[in-house]
């Protein structure tokens, strides 16, 4: 297809953890089988001249022969090389000394590292008994290895306080060990699990002041309050673009989805093993899937006042806020959610 680039993201490892705020949504593990790598890139080769494969959605790295895998993820690529993102498995960092050196070979020069909160709060968010240590220790080890580590932070009602505990450790590692870290706090998307965390979203008039300038786009952020009022007279409906670059998620079970969000029933495309190519690919560039026909029965102005509440101080980006009602609707008016 002239001129269109596909990226495939395809989860053949799955992921050690089980983030309480993973916009995905939780998945089963599953080794995918050999040659699926193969097999889906030959499945669009006849449509697209350029296709960068990624051969992880959830963890990076996390199968043992991540550095054969990279190699293959560059070989079956066409025409386009898949990129490093500044991420990388802490759960490998602290369990394999060859990784660090690795991902120096590969160019990583910042890798990022999710934190929840301190100790307790950290293992109970990522799903495992001693995932803060881990992050701590492949902080440590990053640092000791010339790569600059990135602290990423999700704030909500729960964890506030830790975080401003959390971005003075930040501060100290800065002034002790790595002058460049790098610190950032955001509200997070509203999608796959961190939905569920929608009564503890941050409110925003109980955001530390502390963390006001380390907050990612601060001045830009919005109270539920004033989304709604900017929503409440748009009679536009949910438009989702295809463009001429395409990033596909396909799940262990070849099950295809757009990128825009959770990967549930109403956003699935097709199947690569049960679908006919040519049809899936149309599917593919006309947006042919029960939640984007859905977008024509939607006023921006209606979501917002059926499942909006105009009283809240909850904090949401203008698109992570529509993004929230338009999937609110999905799942009260499409069953399979
Ligand atoms: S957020 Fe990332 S690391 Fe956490 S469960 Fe989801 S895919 Fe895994």
């Amino acid at each position: 297809m002239g001129g269109k680039k596909l990226n495939l993201a395809v989860d053949m490892n799955g992921c050690p953890n089980r983030c309480l705020h993973c916009w995905l949504g939780h998945m089963p593990n599953r080794k995918m089988e050999e040659g699926s790598d193969r097999f889906i890139v030959g499945f669009f080769s006849p449509y697209f001249d350029q296709i960068a494969y990624y051969s992880w959605l959830r963890e990076p790295d996390y199968c043992d022969d991540y550095e054969e895998r990279w190699k293959r993820d560059l070989e079956i690529s066409r025409n386009a090389v898949p990129e490093r993102f500044e991420l990388a498995s802490f759960y490998r960092i602290v369990r394999d000394e060859n990784y660090i050196p690795f991902l120096r070979s590969v160019g990583v020069k910042k890798v990022q590292l999710t934190f929840f909160g301190l100790e307790s709060t950290q293992d109970r968010y990522v799903g495992r008994k001693g995932a803060y240590q881990e992050v701590v220790r492949a902080t440590e080890l990053l640092i000791s290895g010339g790569i600059v580590p990135r602290w990423q932070c999700f704030i909500n009602e729960e964890n506030r306080e830790e975080i401003v505990q959390l971005f003075r450790m930040a501060k100290e590692i800065r002034r002790e060990r790595c002058p460049g870290l790098e610190f950032f706090v955001h509200e997070g998307s509203c999608d796959g699990e961190n939905r569920k965390l929608y009564p503890i979203r941050i409110e925003k008039h109980h955001i530390p002041d502390e963390l006001k300038e380390v907050f990612l786009n601060y001045d830009r952020i919005l109270s539920e309050a004033e989304c709604c009022r900017m929503l409440t007279d748009d009679s536009s409906s949910p438009v989702f673009r295809i463009g001429n670059e395409i990033t596909l998620n396909v799940s262990n079970g070849f099950d295809v989805y757009y990128n825009f969000t959770h990967m549930t029933e109403p956003w699935k495309i097709g199947n690569l093993k049960t679908d006919e190519p040519d049809k899936l690919v149309r599917d593919i560039l006309s947006g042919n899937t029960p939640a984007l026909n859905a977008t024509n029965r939607c006023a921006w102005s209606e979501l917002t006042h059926e499942y909006g509440d105009p009283s809240s101080d909850r904090v949401f980006s203008l698109d992570d806020y529509k993004m929230y009602l338009f999937n609110e609707y999905l799942i009260r008016r499409m069953p399979g959610q």
